[in-house]
C-alpha cells in the first residue's frame, strides 16, 4: 500500500502526527545543505531550525500554500480530473499552488480561470489543512459560477465538468481524509 492510500485509512488524530512527521522529515532531508553558502547545516536550538556554521544563514520549515477552490453552478459542481490523479482516474475540485506576492482569494480566481476557463464569484473560505505530499497547508473555498465556458489547460487537466449531486457516488474521488474529500461529502445525498 502506497503512502497515500496508507494515510487515508489513519484517524484524524493518527492522520495529524504522521503529516507533521513527514513534514519534518522532509524539511531536515531538504535542509542539509546551506542554501546560501553550500556548508552542511546543524541542528539549531530548537527542532523546526537548522543553522549554517559558516555563514549563520537559519532554515525553518517551508509550508507551501495550495488552494481548492469547489465551484458551484446551480445545483452541480466543477469538479477536474489533473494528469497528476489520471492513474487512479480521481476527480476533485480545482487546486493550484498560491505565487510569489498573491493573496489566497487571488490564487483561487487565477486557478479556476486558468485550468477551466471559468469565472467565479461569491468566494468563501471554507476550511483549511495540513498535507503532507510533501509540505503543504491545502485551504479550501468554495464558490459560485459567474460566467465562462468550459475551456481546460490541457497541460494541467485531462477532464473538467460540473457535476449533479447524484452523480457523485459513481466517480472516483479524493482520498478519504483530505479536504477536498470532506469539501465533496457536503454535495453527496445520504
Ligand atoms: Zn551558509
Amino acid at each position: 500500500m502506497s503512502f497515500r492510500e496508507t494515510y487515508a485509512r489513519l484517524s484524524d488524530s493518527e492522520r495529524r502526527l504522521v503529516c507533521k512527521e513527514r513534514q519534518l522529515s522532509h524539511w531536515k532531508e531538504n535542509s542539509r545543505y546551506c542554501p546560501s553558502c553550500g556548508t552542511p547545516t546543524e541542528q539549531g536550538e530548537i527542532p523546526i531550525l537548522r543553522r549554517c556554521p559558516a555563514c549563520a544563514h537559519e532554515i525553518y520549515p517551508v509550508i507551501t500554500s495550495a488552494v481548492l477552490v469547489l465551484v458551484r453552478r446551480g445545483k452541480e459542481i466543477l469538479l477536474v480530473q489533473t494528469h497528476a490523479h489520471a492513474a487512479a482516474g480521481r476527480m476533485g475540485p480545482v487546486a493550484g499552488f498560491l505565487e510569489i506576492g498573491e493573496t489566497l482569494e487571488e490564487c483561487a480566481m487565477r486557478e479556476v480561470y486558468e485550468e477551466t476557463g471559468i469565472r467565479i464569484q461569491n468566494l468563501q473560505y471554507y476550511a483549511n489543512q495540513p498535507w503532507p505530499f510533501p509540505s503543504n497547508l491545502m485551504v479550501g473555498f468554495t464558490a459560485d459560477y459567474l460566467s465562462g465556458e468550459l475551456r481546460i489547460d490541457t497541460g494541467e487537466l485531462l477532464h473538467a465538468a460540473f457535476y449533479p449531486p447524484e452523480a457523485l457516488s459513481a466517480l472516483s474521488l479524493p482520498l478519504p481524509g483530505s479536504l477536498a474529500y470532506q469539501m465533496l461529502l457536503l454535495y453527496i445525498p445520504v
